[in-house]
């Protein structure tokens, strides 16, 4: 069983033996198996993310490609909203030498939440849900909840003042 991060680690050996050369690499999880490998992140599709990375110094420099869909959910009415990501990130990576691997996982959630809408709504006149009793307002647009609890505080102020 792989760990949440570990699908995007790149052992550094093979860069650190031929610096200056170009490798190509090649992650893509199975099916929604991206899910859960950042938190607070769904993914509707396989998480693909691909480039070349070389070696120089203590530096791996990158090129990569990141192609997904992610699942977010309307900030009114909480209706699923994708959003299909496919960017390009270019990046240096400083390493040590007693390093043996370089974790892409935060270049590639950073490449990603920046296509992201960080407030995302399933249409722009999404209508949300009703406040009291959480009817999707965009299914029945003519909703109205009784409005007991005002009367009530009416009521109560009446009888204070
Ligand atoms: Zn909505
Ligand atoms: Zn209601």
């Amino acid at each position: 069983m792989r760990g949440r991060y570990e699908m995007l680690r790149l052992n550094l050996s093979t860069f650190i033996c031929n610096p200056g050369r170009h490798f190509p690499f090649d992650f893509r999880s199975v099916g929604e198996q991206a899910t859960g490998l950042f938190e607070d992140l769904s993914f509707r599709t396989a998480l693909e993310v691909s480039g070349d990375a070389f070696c120089q110094l203590n530096t791996l420099y990158f090129k990569v490609q990141i192609r997904t869909t992610v699942e977010q959910a309307c900030r009114r009415c909480l209706a699923p909203v994708y959003t299909t990501v496919d960017c390009y990130e270019a990046f240096t990576l400083p390493f040590r030498t007693e390093d043996h691997e370089v974790d892409l996982a935060p270049y590639v959630l950073g490449g990603i939440t920046a296509v992201l809408n960080p407030r995302p709504l399933c249409r722009n006149d999404c209508r949300g849900l009703c406040p009291r009793c959480g009817t999707d307002l965009n299914e029945h647009p003519d909703h109205a909840c009784p409005v007991e609890e005002e009367d009530e505080h009416q009521r109560l102020g009446d009888f204070l003042r």
